[in-house]
């Protein structure tokens, strides 16, 4: 058995890289079509709903919930709503929630803490 098995998306079944679970996207998502397109919220609230909820080790960075579903799967099912409602905002949506940009500069940040600490060890 692979001991990876529980820390992959039930969709694409590829490792949960962003752990950002889909409740507390969906909060960001919603706060952000808020401000052109209301109806959307619900819309949002039932693609949420039907995503599966099967358990994995990944825990949410932010809640601490378990995750089933990747940010990417589950933004691509926003996006696809998003096309068919307000294309017009496609471009500044992708922007918004790109995650890998998203999770490099948080990358970034930890490395430079890193290089920080390391260098008042060197000074003492
Ligand atoms: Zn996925
Ligand atoms: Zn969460």
């Amino acid at each position: 058995m692979n001991p990876n098995e529980n820390q992959v998306c039930t969709i694409c079944e590829k490792p949960i890289t962003n752990p950002l679970c889909i409740h507390c996207l969906e909060k960001e998502v919603k706060e952000w079509v808020s401000d052109f397109n209301p109806e959307l919220m619900d819309k949002i609230e039932e693609i949420t709903e039907l995503m599966p909820e099967n358990m994995s080790d990944v825990r949410c960075i932010k809640c601490k919930r378990a995750m089933s579903i990747c940010a990417h799967c589950y933004i691509k099912e926003i996006l696809r709503e998003i096309q068919l409602n307000n294309p017009e905002v496609i471009g500044d949506f992708i922007r918004t929630f790109d995650f890998d940009l998203v999770f490099s500069l948080v990358k970034l940040q930890e490395r430079i803490r890193e290089l920080i600490t390391k260098k008042d060890k060197l000074v003492v």
